[in-house]
């Protein structure tokens, strides 16, 4: 029998507020632990939560831009559990009427036609705090850290409507896109910034009705995303196959076995008694509210990419990598900004500066070789001064000492030789010194012209003007 998988995440995306979701604490990482407390995160009690108005504004802007509609009066509830890291008993979060609901995002995935993934909803809620285990200060024991208790959270829960491992990544990777080019999200998947809940199922092909689901929590980096999923899609075939039944459980991924183990059944899960918080009453969001977050909100990615290819006459693969990050993108446009050569301007972010980014390790935010300057060089190129080859080692030099294109040209002498006659008396030589490839060339065995354009460029040490000696050498060996 064939099977069906499907697929539905729920991924957290921690929000880069100053601030608590619920008190003025501060939400800065790697502080010394229980530094950023007050007693409404220390759940004392009688204290009382104050929502930040900064997750709401954030909110709406992931809703906008994940074409939900908003919720005009959402409510916070209790999901009531037990947990060393969570003083109150209870995490804040939205149930019933969350603050986004009903999205989608397109994806796509190579070979495939575009496909249109539904939101079921996105809700804001609070993180826990953390447990530490075996500290130097506690010996063997452990301790609790609330710093991270309060911090704001956004929900993102997809439709199951995910089929492939590619899809589920594919989804993953546009909304992680999405929350960082919106700057509500650092995105960072090691820090747990951004981090995905994995619902698996599979079913026979040409079935209407969904498997039984096994959800995989918190797996912290695409590549993980997508052996989980695979391992999982596997595991449930063999057991299906095996005469087995799939149970509704919690499962955890270990990223050194590749594969999931039980964490907990659905007859152990919890029962969160969700129910309103009476401490914070409805959050009612205005029409003007929405229309202002909308006016306010960023060109976005796919909007961005579609500009590049009708005003600037990108191919449709250098508009998507062009507009990886939005930092990326606006490079890219300071440098047309000053050059008005998308196309030339793009090859180069794309080759030399990816390539320089990389081997160093340095984000095109620091990127030492700035729009202006990468014009400066690509002018240079255009009004035949230097080679495109030559530009290259101008380029690496920039990269090290910050100088301009300009002042390495002429402190290393590397302008262009265009002069016919200088270029020719080179030829002349070379074809004195190698009679025997210029009869070759001469008996038909054109492949010998390569030869000889090697040998111009390598005395000329890579200035002569390529598409001069190109010329020159066709008229000379043609005799
Ligand atoms: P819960 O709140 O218990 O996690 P939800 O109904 O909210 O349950 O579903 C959570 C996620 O599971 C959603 O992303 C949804 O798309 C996905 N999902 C639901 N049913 C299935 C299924 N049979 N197979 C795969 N994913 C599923
Ligand atoms: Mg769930
Ligand atoms: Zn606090």
């Amino acid at each position: 029998m064939k099977y069906q998988p499907v697929i539905g995440l729920e991924v957290h995306v921690q929000l880069l507020t100053d601030t608590k979701i619920f008190c003025g604490c501060s939400t800065t990482f790697g502080s010394e632990p229980n530094s950023q407390t007050c007693p409404v995160c220390l759940g004392l009690p009688g204290a009382l939560p104050v929502l930040n108005k900064k997750v709401v504004e954030f909110a709406i802007r992931a809703g906008l831009s994940t074409n939900c509609s908003i919720t005009p009066r959402s409510i916070f509830a209790r999901k009531n559990y037990f947990y060393p890291d969570l003083p109150k008993g209870y995490q804040i979060s939205q149930f019933e009427d969350p603050i986004c609901q009903l999205g989608w995002l397109d994806i796509t995935v190579e070979g495939q036609e575009t496909k249109r993934i539904g939101i079921t909803r996105i809700h804001m809620e609070e993180d826990a705090g953390k447990l530490v285990h075996g500290d130097s200060d506690m010996n063997d024991g452990s301790g609790v850290d609330l710093n991270r208790a309060c911090t704001p959270l956004l929900e993102v829960v997809s439709e199951p409507d995910l089929r492939t491992s590619d899809e589920a990544v594919s989804y993953l990777k546009q909304l992680h896109q999405i929350v960082t080019w919106l700057g509500i999200c650092d995105g960072n998947m090691e820090e747990g910034s951004f981090r995905c809940d994995a619902n698996v199922s599979v079913m026979p092909v040409g079935s209407s009705t969904f498997g039984t689901r096994a959800e995989i929590k918190n797996i912290n980096s695409f590549k993980f995303v997508k052996q989980a999923i695979e391992y999982e899609i596997e595991r449930q075939i063999d057991l299906i196959e095996d005469g087995g039944t799939v149970v509704q459980e919690t499962r955890l991924f270990d990223p050194n076995s590749c594969t999931t183990r039980s964490m907990r059944s659905k007859e152990e899960a919890h029962d969160y008694r969700y129910f309103p918080d009476p401490d914070l009453v409805p959050l009612v969001i205005s029409d003007q509210w929405i229309e202002r977050a909308r006016r306010e909100l960023p060109e976005l990615p796919e909007q961005r990419q579609h500009r590049f290819m009708t005003d600037l006459g990108l191919p449709a693969y250098d508009a998507e990598v062009l507009t990886a990050s939005r930092a990326l993108a606006d490079y890219f446009e300071a440098c047309v900004a000053a050059h008005d050569n998308a196309k030339a301007v793009g090859n180069w972010i794309m080759g030399e500066i990816t390539r320089s980014l990389n081997d160093s390790g340095t984000s095109i935010e620091a990127c030492p070789v700035t729009p202006a300057r990468l014009a400066e060089l690509l002018k240079l190129i255009d009004n035949g001064t230097i080679s495109g080859k030559i530009a290259k080692t101008v380029f690496d030099e920039m990269w090290k000492s910050g100088k301009t294109p300009q002042t390495i040209v002429e402190e290393q002498g590397l302008v262009q030789v265009s002069d016919i006659g200088a270029i020719e008396s080179i030829i002349d030589e070379i074809m004195a010194a190698n009679a025997g490839q210029v009869e070759e060339y001469r008996g038909g065995k054109e492949k010998v012209f390569g030869f000889f354009v090697g040998q111009v460029m390598k005395a000329s040490k890579g200035k002569a003007n390529p598409s001069v000696v190109n010329e020159l050498l066709l008229t000379k060996l043609q005799g």
